[in-house]
């Protein structure tokens, strides 16, 4: 047997790496070090799910001096202050940050603060020219947001830059109809951002359910997001190069913007020309057009790893690679793009490959949710997935839910069921919603123990709430 410096060295320091490095010395007791070239925590933690809940939580409050006057209190409108609530986010950020670290040396794991590349197949190089040697490598590295390919794309910043804005733009265009599109479309809206959001297909949020995103768009409109679907941007550039951006409503002045993506971080105001000819200015132009993995100049392929067309490490049912000593867990894998699931996918490995318990990632029935809002909570199937596989009957109801329509408000929320007609089994389960998200976390448990819409029937509603419906539907609405 070789002699390794390590039994196991990570590479990549989000929630799947971490994970699995503290596990795998902490519980199985092996050698591990790991290597992180920027903060400890990853996207999730660092510039993805943590900061975006926070902003948020931070939008919702715009809205709540005007429920609080319906319901009787005499409270006047606030003001938001952007760099005071940016400066206590980098506090938590660096708080969480330093858990992360915390947790890694508390289960004996040597940390690098180095990129690590690939260079053997139990060699790892650091950017500090050391190299390492482990009996097994687990690349972690994650992905990161991608620019259209489009003249002037530099131009607009992405979702990582938006957290280290100077200021919130007056007016921005969000490119894109995906998660990070739509929630950050809501946030800034709901912080005062005049919006607008240009999404190429026929309906935002594709794969979702087609009733749930209908839904959604129709509440943004309302909600005042400027959004259009069909259309697209085809270049960008500063408006003071635009001939025509004189004439046109031109946003506030020039601010320092983000930097950490390589934009032009004096950008000021940017023109842009649509896919139907239109030109406008807006104050920043957002590319939420999807993200990439991790695997540029790892030396990934050199040793053997095979990548997809994506970029992406391709891996087997255990996250091994074509490299037998070499797996990978997380979005560099592009299986399903969560954390908990790349958190998952990292115990699964330290069972497998630590604890002689080989252990495949169950990728189904995850349920999952869509910070918009309304929010979106969703598992299982959707109606159209559903109805292309076997029969089946669709449960559903739309509503003002009491709180908001006590203060004369218009919002709707969705709940739906979509059952098996023969094994009267829950197959999905949408629902659009005020924290939606908590709930479909606990309908998520019923459904991956297998309910039935008989089981939903049996349950006695929690009165009076919202998430009762989802036990009360009695007739489906259509059977296909
Ligand atoms: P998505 O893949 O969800 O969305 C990308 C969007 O950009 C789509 O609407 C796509 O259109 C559009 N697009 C792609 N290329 C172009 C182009 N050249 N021009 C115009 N539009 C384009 O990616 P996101 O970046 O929003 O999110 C990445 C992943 O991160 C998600 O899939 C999810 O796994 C994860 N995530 C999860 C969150 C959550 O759990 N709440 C929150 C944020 C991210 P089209 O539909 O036509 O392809």
């Amino acid at each position: 047997m070789p002699d390794f410096d390590y039994d196991l060295f990570v590479i990549g320091g989000g929630s799947g790496g971490v994970r699995a490095a503290r596990v795998a010395a902490g519980e199985a007791g092996a050698k591990v070090a790991l290597a992180e070239e920027d903060r400890y925590g990853g996207t999730c933690v660092i510039r993805g799910c943590v900061p975006k809940k926070l902003m948020v939580f931070a939008s919702e409050y715009a809205d709540v001096p005007g429920m609080a006057r319906a319901y009787g209190w005499d409270i006047g409108d606030g003001a938001f202050d952007w760099s005071k609530f940016r400066g206590k986010l980098e506090d938590e950020l660096d708080r969480l940050e330093g858990v992360y670290r915390g947790l890694l040396k508390g289960s004996g794991v040597d940390m690098f603060d180095a990129r690590a590349t690939v260079s053997g197949p139990h060699e790892v190089t650091l950017s500090t020219g050391e190299t390492k040697s482990a009996k097994h490598i687990l690349v972690a590295t994650g992905g990161r947001p991608i620019r259209p390919d489009l003249p002037g794309a530099e131009c607009g910043i992405v979702s990582d830059d938006i957290f280290h804005l100077d200021a919130l733009p007056k007016s921005i265009l969000i490119i894109g109809g995906g998660y990070i599109a739509c929630e950050f479309a809501c946030i800034l809206n709901g912080l005062g951002v005049e919006v607008t959001q240009y999404y190429r297909g026929a309906q935002i949020l594709r794969g979702f359910d087609d009733e749930a995103r209908g839904l959604i768009a129709d509440e943004m409109r309302e909600a005042g997001i400027d959004l259009h679907t069909g259309i697209n941007i085809v270049e960008a550039r500063p408006a003071s190069e635009a001939e025509d951006a004189e004439s046109m409503s031109a946003p506030v002045q020039a601010r320092q913007i983000g930097g950490s993506t390589g934009h032009p971080t004096d950008a000021g105001p940017i023109w842009i020309k649509a896919t139907n000819g239109k030109t406008k200015v807006f104050d920043t132009v957002l590319f939420a057009t999807g993200r990439a993995p991790n695997t540029k100049d790892m030396g990934l392929e050199e040793v053997g790893v095979k990548l997809g067309r994506q970029g992406q490490i391709e891996v087997d049912a255990y996250s091994q690679t074509a490299v037998p000593s070499i797996y990978a867990i997380g979005d560099v894998t592009n299986r399903v793009n969560l954390t908990p699931v790349a958190i998952r996918e990292g115990m699964a490995f330290v069972e497998t490959v630590f604890k002689g318990n080989k252990t495949p990632v169950d990728h189904e029935l995850i349920p999952s949710a869509v910070f918009t809002q309304p929010e979106m909570g969703t598992v299982g199937m959707t109606e159209e997935e559903a109805e292309r596989q076997e029969p089946i009957e669709t449960y559903c109801t739309s509503f003002r839910p009491m709180q908001s329509a006590f203060a004369g408000r218009t919002k709707r929320v969705l709940m739906k069921l979509i059952v098996s007609a023969e094994s009267r089994k829950v197959l999905g389960c949408h629902i659009v919603a005020p924290n939606a998200a908590e709930m479909i976390q606990l309908a998520g448990v019923a459904i991956k123990m297998g309910a039935t819409k008989e089981d939903f029937d049996r349950t006695v509603a929690v009165h009076p709430t919202m998430s009762e419906e989802i036990v009360t539907m009695r007739n489906p609405v259509r059977t296909a």
